[in-house]
């Protein structure tokens, strides 16, 4: 049992002061506000709950400073992002995940829903252990002190036209297990652990014919993510093949449930926003990848009055920082509708520790009973001074986070990562990747 006596704290019912927390096996035991230090260890700066990463493709981390000066689209950031899935095996997958998911500890992250779809060997052949590429993550996240939602990923078909699906080609055999019944078999290998849960994806629509859908959605108990209506051409030959829209056709083939994500959600119909809304299917809005690939800004308030609970991602990782995604989200309501304060600083801190999307509902919360995670942010940097806490969400970065419990261990201790700096194996791992074959 571990006593922590904080000055300020961000408490379920608000910003609270002298708050004294204990922990006995991971979990929150006792939270009191008002309450002298006595002989509790002191936490530094503004405590906050952990915060969840709810869409991550760890081997995008490689793209990062080197796709976001060119011209083009999302497509042709895709064909870059394939040169980089072409090159990675199961150890440097493991350096790479290592790495990026260390500096999600470092920005606050607790917990990380890796949506992972580089399955298999160049040619698409299984590895001797089918699983290994998603083994590598799980070492990863271990190491990192990050616990992980492995959403396995379903991914049939390269593409959708208005005939059909077109098939998997180049290095898109890597992410193919023919069909949804071999996915099934090759996820029911993976057992969840003391710091993994297996949960599942389906890439897209466009990935994934309708007549496999129910399987991938009874397949597994635990979350199941979907990238949904992230750029106006998915709708287009979705609606071309199927008279209907992806949000409609996942609807129609049971996916929708409070159980599941839908990802960026960006391009939907009053019909789509009702029907993700009463299916209290969660939003994972990525707004920093989202501008950065020109996808456009989702109807997020229309969604979350709809029924939506929202979370965030960082997807491409172009940064990894939750506080700039959250405030993504209020900016771009107020870019896209001119007017102000859309979401309410709780309301953007509830969206920044949507640990329940990834299947956690028992951490996000500074609440007994609760995982015992919980970040410390520096409310004296140059950033972050004079600023009242309960604003402290729209003005913070990752690099004003100074402490980091995850499940009452320690990972993040004075801005340093029990690991050390991860910089120099990002570096080397990333120049590997890109120098190689
Ligand atoms: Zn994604």
């Amino acid at each position: 049992m571990v006593s922590y006596w904080a000055e300020q704290a961000l408490l379920p019912t608000g910003p609270a002061s002298g708050v004294l927390l204990v922990e006995d096996a991971g979990r929150w035991t006792a939270i009191m506000a008002d309450q002298s230090r006595g002989d509790a260890q002191r936490l530094p700066g503004v405590i906050m709950p952990g915060l969840a990463n709810c869409h991550s493709h760890a081997f995008h981390r490689a793209l990062r400073g080197r796709t976001h000066s060119a011209s083009g689209t999302f497509w042709s950031w895709r064909k870059q992002m394939y040169r980089v899935a072409d090159r990675i095996d199961p150890d440097l997958y493991l350096a790479l995940a290592r790495a990026s998911y260390a500096e999600m500890s470092l920005a606050g992250i607790t917990a990380v829903g890796e949506f992972h779809y580089l399955h298999h060997d160049r040619d698409g052949t299984p590895y001797d252990d089918p699983n290994a590429m998603a083994e590598a993550l799980r070492a990863a996240a271990r190491d990192a002190g990050v616990r992980l939602t492995l959403l396995d990923t379903c991914y049939l078909a390269g593409g959708l036209t208005a005939d059909g699906h077109t098939e998997l080609t180049g290095v898109q055999r890597r992410f193919g297990d023919g069909n949804a019944e071999r996915w099934a078999e090759r996820v029911a290998a993976l057992a969840g652990d003391d710091n993994t849960m297996i949960g599942s994806a389906i890439h897209s629509v466009r990935a994934v014919p309708a007549d496999q859908l129910p399987i991938i959605a009874s397949a597994t108990p635990g979350p199941l993510h979907v990238h949904v209506s992230e750029q106006p051409a998915e709708n287009e030959a979705t609606v071309a093949h199927y008279s209907r829209t992806p949000t409609e056709l996942l609807a129609g083939a049971g996916v929708l449930s409070p159980r599941t994500t839908a990802v960026h959600a960006i391009h939907l119909t009053p019909g789509d926003i009702t029907s993700l809304g009463s299916s209290r299917t969660t939003i994972c809005c990525c707004p920093t990848t989202e501008r950065d690939l020109a996808d456009g800004i989702g109807p997020m308030r229309a969604l979350a009055d709809a029924g939506s609970p929202l979370s965030v991602g960082t997807d491409q990782h172009g940064m990894i920082d939750i506080f700039e995604e959250v405030r993504g989200i209020e900016m771009g309501e107020r870019l896209a509708s001119g007017s102000r304060g859309r979401f309410s600083p709780s309301e953007l801190l509830a969206a920044a520790t949507a640990q329940a999307s990834i299947g956690w509902p028992d951490a996000g919360r500074l609440e007994i009973g609760c995982r015992a995670d919980l970040v410390a942010v520096d409310p004296l940097t140059a950033r972050t001074a004079g600023s009242a806490i309960d604003q402290l969400i729209l003005v913070a970065g990752s690099a004003d986070v100074h402490t980091v419990i995850k499940d009452g261990v320690w990972v993040v201790a004075d801005g340093q990562h029990r690991l050390g700096n991860p910089a120099g194996e990002l570096a080397a791992t990333i120049d590997k990747i890109w120098e190689i074959r």
